[in-house]
């Protein structure tokens, strides 16, 4: 191969899957282009990659270029008067937010780690614990330029392009190359947030409060602890945040300091956070997570039950970046994670369910996220009005084919239910049952948008050929 010195390990964050690819590393639009055209020449596929934060196979394809665009990182505009910034796809969230925040501005919609870049989220349309009142990312777009196939650019805003433009976002990279956005921030007067910790007894009461909080907070983000069973299944902790209003930081200008949104250095004050991981690696089994999950209930739902207090947005929000690599403790097989949207009708069955089919496999999730959304209206939209759930797997030797299997008993009541999945964040699930969520003429529709802007189908990816373009 000619390009024989550019093949790489390419893998999802969860470390589960990957493959060798050929990787590329523009940082300029001619890069871009020579790259397609190399992939083309070579007859090879291409598949798009922003940071790497999607869990299972969505950035990298085996034996395919690898279009690493985080090199295409520069901010090209910025106006502090309106919050209105325009960017390179390659931008991350955290440089987003670094930029914005002195000036009063923060990121309408930010996932749990500030890594991934302003080009994967739009590809992803990624949702935060805001979903219910502010949607998605694509909902904050006003346009942005998209480089095809066949190496033409254009432009699609959210105005004049109403149908481009929800077609492409949340199509995980299918139609073309993002390679400029412009997004419209948020107004906020403080670098804090307020919070409130709740706790819950039973998935009944989890899934109400989350209800009940939804038209009250800006932000409402639960976690479940999966060992308990009975009457406890499903009990967990919540937590609502709201942003300050004028008025209430007594020193905005400090609190919007930038500086002042780092995360600690040390964890507990002592330990360095970059260490964190290996303390946490021995509990990282059954036995040791049934602990650290009771424990964290009981501490949540004794003497941190009902406070209310201050925190710094960055704190708040990249909750997951607390520990760098914290990944690292499921090492060596990796984790995958399966997030499913269910119809708020159905949510509470659905989700006992999947916790009590977890227990029968043995396999309980050792990280369970629930979320509140509303649908939207982009083509390949993963959210519906009602609740998520997002649970973490190991993946441990001998046992993968036993929790792929498990994955596809825990979408099975999804599909029934009129429920959707998020791509980001799969490595597992069989294509038919994630085809078999969309509507009538859905992926008809994004069958006749590839092949106008891809006919060749050069843009693919390991998750694209698992979930839309192999039966
Ligand atoms: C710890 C953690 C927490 C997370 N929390 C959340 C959360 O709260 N909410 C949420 O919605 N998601 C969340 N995610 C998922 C993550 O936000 C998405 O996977 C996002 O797409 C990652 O962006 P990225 O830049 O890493 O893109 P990648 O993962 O590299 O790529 C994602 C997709 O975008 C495509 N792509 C990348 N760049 C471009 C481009 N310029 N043009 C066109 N297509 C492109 C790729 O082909 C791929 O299909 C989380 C992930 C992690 C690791």
């Amino acid at each position: 191969m000619v390009f024989g010195d550019r093949l790489e390990w390419v893998e999802g964050w969860g470390m589960a899957t990957g493959g060798a690819g050929y990787v590329f590393r523009p940082s300029d639009a001619s890069g871009v282009a020579e790259a397609i055209e190399t992939a083309r020449s070579a007859g090879l596929a291409i598949a798009l990659r922003g940071a790497g934060c999607s869990y299972g196979d969505a950035a990298f394809r085996p034996e395919s270029v690898v279009l690493d665009l985080s090199g295409l990182n520069r901010v090209l505009a910025w106006d502090p008067e309106t919050g209105i910034v325009d960017v390179e796809p390659g931008v991350s969230l955290a440089a987003l937010w670094r930029l914005t925040i002195g000036d009063g501005w923060w990121p309408p919609v930010v996932t749990g780690t500030m890594e991934p870049t302003v080009g994967g989220m739009l590809a992803m349309n990624v949702h935060g614990a805001n979903n219910w009142p502010r949607g998605t990312i694509g909902e904050h777009c006003i346009e942005f330029d998209l480089a095809v196939a066949n190496g033409e650019s254009r432009t699609v805003s959210q105005k004049n392009d109403a149908d481009l433009f929800h077609d492409v976002i949340g199509s995980f990279g299918q139609f073309g190359i993002i390679t400029r956005a412009r997004l419209q921030m948020k107004k906020v007067y403080s670098g804090q947030v307020e919070v409130k910790a709740v706790s819950a007894p039973d998935l009944g009461a989890m899934l109400n409060l989350t209800d009940d909080a939804k038209d009250k907070w800006e932000y409402v983000v639960g976690w479940i602890d999966t060992f308990a069973r009975g009457r406890n299944l499903g009990r967990g902790l919540l937590h609502f945040a709201r942003h300050l209003e004028e008025g209430e930081d007594d020193d905005p200008a400090a609190s919007l300091d930038p500086a002042a949104q780092d995360l600690p250095a040390n964890l507990f004050g002592v330990v360095p956070k970059g260490l964190m991981w290996h303390f946490l690696k021995p509990m990282t089994n059954r036995l040791g997570m049934r602990f650290v999950n009771f424990g964290k209930y009981l501490v949540g739902s004794t003497v941190a039950d009902e406070k209310v207090y201050r925190q710094p947005l960055a704190g708040f929000s990249f909750l997951l970046d607390y520990v760098p690599n914290w990944k690292n403790i499921y090492l060596p097989g990796g984790l995958i994670q399966h997030q499913s949207f269910v119809p708020a009708a159905s949510a509470e069955s659905v989700f006992r369910d999947q916790l009590e089919i977890c227990h029968e496999y043995g396999m309980q999730s050792f990280l369970a996220v629930l979320k509140r959304h509303r649908p939207d209206s982009f083509l390949m939209s993963h959210a519906v009005d009602g609740f998520s759930l997002a649970l973490d797997f190991p993946v441990i030797r001998g046992r993968r084919e036993k929790l792929w299997s498990m994955v596809r008993a825990l979408a099975e009541p999804v599909v029934a239910a009129g429920g959707r999945f998020y791509p980001a964040k799969d490595a597992a699930l069989p294509g038919e049952l994630y085809r078999s969520t969309f509507r009538e003429g859905q992926l008809g529709r994004f069958a006749g948008i590839k092949a106008t802007l891809d006919p060749d189908c050069i843009l693919r990816s390991g998750l694209a050929d698992r979930l839309i373009y192999e039966d």
